[in-house]
This record gives structure tokens, sequence and C-alpha cells, in this order.
């Protein structure tokens, strides 16, 4: 008889360490490392960077605006609008 032990227990290691990090934009405000605490509602360059075509304002979590800044730029964007320097959302 031979003594033939499976060692069927499962020896997987190493493998793929669970657990994606969820990779926060580092502290990425554009206004926060420029200093800025007024945005300018006429900048309509600078404002249309955050805004994308349907003219929504473009969520913090992809521009990396801090909340302070997203406000203000909200804001900004609000008043460009009725200024007509900005495009209302079409929806
Ligand atoms: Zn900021």
């Amino acid at each position: 008889m031979s003594s033939d032990q499976r060692n069927d227990r499962g020896s997987r290691q190493g493998g793929q360490g669970g657990g994606r990090r969820f990779v926060r934009a580092r502290k990425s405000c554009k206004f926060c490392a420029e200093k800025i605490d007024y945005i300018d509602y006429k900048d309509a360059r600078m404002l249309s960077s955050f805004v994308p075509e349907r003219g929504k304002i473009q969520p913090r979590r992809i521009s990396g605006t801090c909340s302070t800044h997203q406000r203000m730029l909200a804001a900004a964007i609000k008043r460009g609008r009725n200024a007509a320097i900005l495009p209302f959302a079409t929806d």
C-alpha cells in the first residue's frame, strides 16, 4: 500500500490580497493651490473647465475641488449663467 496522501488543502497563498484601495485624489483643489478665495464668475474660460458640455457642474470627485471652493464655483457658475456667460444645463 502506498500511502499516497494527497494534500488537497487549498494552499493558495500570495494571491491577490484583497481590497482595492479607493484612491482618493489627493487634495488637488485648484483654487486652494492658487489661494483663490473668490471665484470670478466672469472668468468663463476658467469656469467652463468645470462645466462639461451639458452645462452641469463637474462633481468634485472628478475635479478634486474642495467643498468650500466647490460651493463658490457653483455659485459663480450660476451667476455666470444668469449673466449669459455660461450655458444653462440642457437636459
Ligand atoms: Zn479649495
